[in-house]
């Protein structure tokens, strides 16, 4: 008979908590920097500033829910904090508080002068009516007062929020601190309301940019441009289809995208507008005609040139990774591979451009939109692209840089010591320096 003790027990899996994933890699790279100071390393690895929020709102139907936000700070020593705010029944705090650190390093990575913050509320936006989000965005925004600033921590859009939620955020606290130019307390904007031009499509042109500088760089041999490249696509919002467009008219062939309810393969090519214009209508990519219906899973380990997952955290793990078949992947979304992921993609010659540059356009772009705002200002779109492109490809050289200088002294070391590096680690290596410098400039206070 079997009991419940004599039950196998499941195998270890690994380690998913977003925060604990976040100090991995950092340690990681500080492992290749005898240089910094202890010090400096355990204030890095923290979040300088963690505040959790419990509000309420009048629902449609009257009563009251209760809702639970976070605003982290994880460090500001290279200017305000900077970073998205995210509605989705999944966040948690530490959630927020790696995102928070990745937008440290990511600010870090493309040079501008910001520091990483994050926010997130927890609900479902998919079962609030708009009135009731607005009231959410609203008393969460309220609720965290000065804490957030022009100056001090400036949020944008990420998951579930957008252009209009971004409108509600400088309404509150424009409303609260009225009688000065308060556009910069967030960007991400309308347009006509001081947006930038070019940033709701920053973060898959930057995508792009740093893509192609990769590959033209010889980080997978045989494969120097993107365009006659075969590309999925996991996640089909603001990053994954404005990808799938930008990748499309570089001359990219989009073989398979996906979003929360499945995915799309064609091998002769999807249309980007059409999966646009279908999900607009149906509310998901899955069953365009003309396309076959395949699984999340499928859209992963599609055979491909570039894997863009664009959609959540964690999504290439210790149990997928052997089975991802691209030649290469661009990390749009946020901390989408594990760091086993990392190990088993590195051992098998795949090379993954690092989430903390190969998402990093639209904070580039928010960073220009803020300067604007200062500056009561409005560039053209051309400029806005011909500025990120430079920073993409200033970004991306670093890092390449950074990984050729590391692991050629390695080489010619020839000792038994510590590992090749990857990506990851050479684009944390450039921004913790970056940080790090300035830290020690600055020294402790007081
Ligand atoms: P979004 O809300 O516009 O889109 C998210 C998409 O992911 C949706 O299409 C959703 O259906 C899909 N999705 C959800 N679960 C999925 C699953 N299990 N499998 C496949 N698809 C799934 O969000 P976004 O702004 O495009 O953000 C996506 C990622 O990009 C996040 O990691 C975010 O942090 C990152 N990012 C966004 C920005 C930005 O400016 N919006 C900037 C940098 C990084």
């Amino acid at each position: 008979m079997t009991t419940a003790l004599s039950t196998p027990k499941a195998p270890p899996t690994e380690d998913l908590n977003s925060f604990r994933i976040a100090q991995d890699q950092f340690d990681q790279a500080v492992r290749y920097m005898p240089e910094l100071d202890p010090g400096v390393i355990e204030f890095l690895r923290q979040p300088m500033r963690s505040i959790t929020v419990d509000f309420p709102i009048e629902k449609d139907d009257g009563t009251v829910g209760m809702f639970q936000g976070y605003r982290v700070l994880h460090n500001n020593v290279r200017g305000p904090g900077k970073g998205g705010v995210r509605f989705h029944p999944e966040v948690s705090l530490d959630e927020v508080r790696a995102l928070a650190s990745w937008m440290t390093w990511k600010c870090a990575v493309v040079d501008v002068p910001f520091g990483g913050a994050k926010g997130g509320v927890i609900c479902s936006p998919k079962k609030l009516s708009d009135t009731e989000m607005r009231r959410i965005a609203r008393r969460f925004i309220s609720a965290l007062g000065d804490n957030i600033g022009p100056f001090t921590d400036v949020p944008a859009p990420d998951v579930n929020t957008n252009a209009g939620t971004m409108a509600w955020i400088y309404d509150t606290y424009e409303m609260m601190h009225p009688g000065k130019n308060n556009l910069p307390v967030v960007t991400g904007k309308p347009v006509d309301m001081g947006g930038s031009l070019g940033r709701r499509e920053a973060t898959a042109r930057g995508c792009l940019f740093a893509t192609s500088r990769a590959l033209e760089r010889g980080v997978v041999p045989g494969l120097e441009s993107v365009a006659g490249a075969t590309v999925a696509i996991q996640g089909f919002g603001n990053a994954g289809s404005i990808a799938a467009q930008l990748f499309a008219e570089a001359g990219a062939r989009i073989i398979a995208v996906s979003d929360s309810r499945g995915g799309i393969f064609s091998a002769d090519g999807l249309d980007p507008d059409a999966v646009i214009e279908h999900k607009r209508r149906t509310g998901s990519v899955i069953e365009l005609p003309g396309s076959r219906t395949v699984t999340n899973e499928d859209v992963l380990t599609t055979a491909c040139d570039v894997l863009i997952p664009a959609a959540f955290e964690n999504q290439i793990r210790a149990d997928n990774a052997e089975r991802v078949r691209a030649r290469f992947i661009a990390e749009a979304a946020n901390g989408p591979t594990t760091p086993a992921a990392d190990r088993i993609l590195f051992s098998r010659g795949i090379p993954v451009l690092p989430d903390v540059l190969a998402s990093a356009g639209g904070v580039t772009v928010s960073y220009f939109e803020w300067v604007q705002n200062n500056e009561y200002e409005q560039w053209d779109e051309a400029e806005v692209n011909a500025k990120l492109g430079r920073r993409m490809v200033r970004a991306t050289d670093a890092v390449v840089d950074k990984q050729q200088e590391v692991n050629g002294s390695l080489e010619s070391a020839k000792e038994i010591g510590p590992e090749k590096i990857d990506l990851r680690t050479a684009a944390l290596m450039v921004a913790i320096g970056r940080v790090a410098r300035v830290a020690d400039s600055r020294g402790i206070w007081p």
